[in-house]
């Protein structure tokens, strides 16, 4: 059974144990580049046209070239397909700036459609093993810790530099915060913001239920658009439930049935305590997880996203 399988965007397979990257990539020097984090099951890439629609999106937030995504489909169903179908993967698209050596000389004096078309971007799809983590977050929740992000849920629309609501390789913060949570013995965070809402966590959507009714904060809010939490509000409103973005308060994680971190590798976890406050299993949970699991199963479509 193959440990990783890594395809380049011509359709080439790599040995994932040799070097791939130059050592002035824009992506290792400055985490200038987006990336797309996909579940595989059974040998199919899970929600693959959401993904790439949000890729897409990404992209265009920091004028990469409009990716091809025809190539871009082709080597995840390569890559997922040479994964196999006895176990699940966890499967990486990733999308550089290229080579630092490679950029227009004066960016400045080129409009942002000829630096896209200047940039000649690094790009492959790398498999590996689903971490360990992953199976007992679905299986018993997570403790999470909320911590301040530091930031106003006005921030995405005043500063769009800061690329919130895009998928960008510069996550340090991201994972700062939960070895930061790790030591205060929480297995995940929630971060809120200056205003005491509630944001997302570092590597998930936060999505709450209180009766047939499932709310999570709006993209405006300085979040990124989740594709589980989507795939889960089109199936959720198939079968009745009330699905809406909303702006939540941090007490609003105290007061409602339920709280999910939704993400693409462990899709849906449920938050068994938060801040050191124990919090049950409400009486609809396995119904959750199944929302999830069956949406994203479909692949949806790209035009959707
Ligand atoms: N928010 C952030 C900051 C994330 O990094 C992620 C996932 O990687 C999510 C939300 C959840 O998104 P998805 O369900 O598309 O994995």
């Amino acid at each position: 059974m193959v440990d990783r399988v890594l395809v380049t965007l011509d359709g080439a397979d790599r040995d994932p144990d040799a070097p791939l990257l130059y050592a002035d990539d824009m992506g290792a020097l400055r985490g200038d580049g987006v990336f797309e984090t996909v579940l595989v099951r059974s040998g199919v890439a899970c929600a693959l046209e959401f993904h790439l629609g949000r890729l897409r999106r990404s992209a265009q937030a920091l004028d990469l070239p409009d990716p091809e995504l025809g190539r871009w489909r082709a080597a995840v169903e390569r890559a997922a397909e040479q994964w196999g179908t006895e176990r699940e993967g966890m499967l990486r698209m990733i999308y550089t700036r290229g080579r630092d050596g490679d950029q227009p000389a004066a960016p400045a004096k080129v409009t942002s459609g000829d630096l896209a078309a200047l940039t000649r971007p690094t790009a492959y799809v790398l498999v590996a093993p689903v971490p360990a983590r992953v199976v007992a977050a679905r299986a018993d929740g997570i403790a999470v810790q909320t911590l301040s992000r530091g930031i106003s849920i006005d921030l995405a629309q005043a500063a769009p530099w800061q690329l919130l609501g895009a998928k960008t390789l510069s996550y340090a913060t991201n994972m700062a915060a939960l070895r930061f949570a790790h030591r205060m013995g929480a297995d995940d965070v929630i971060f809120t913001s200056t205003e005491n809402r509630v944001l997302e966590g570092p590597r998930s959507t936060v999505v709450i239920a209180r009766d047939r009714t499932l709310l999570t904060p709006p993209a405006k809010n300085g979040v990124l658009p989740g594709v589980t939490q989507r795939a889960l509000f089109v199936e959720a409103g198939k079968a009745g439930w009330d699905c809406r973005y909303e702006s939540l308060y941090t007490a609003d994680l105290l007061t409602c049935d339920s709280v999910w971190l939704l993400s693409s590798i462990t899709l849906a976890a449920r938050v068994n305590s938060l801040d050191g406050l124990r919090m049950s299993a409400p009486e609809n949970a396995a119904e959750i997880i199944d929302l999830v699991d069956r949406g994203v199963a479909r692949s949806g479509a790209v035009g959707d996203w």
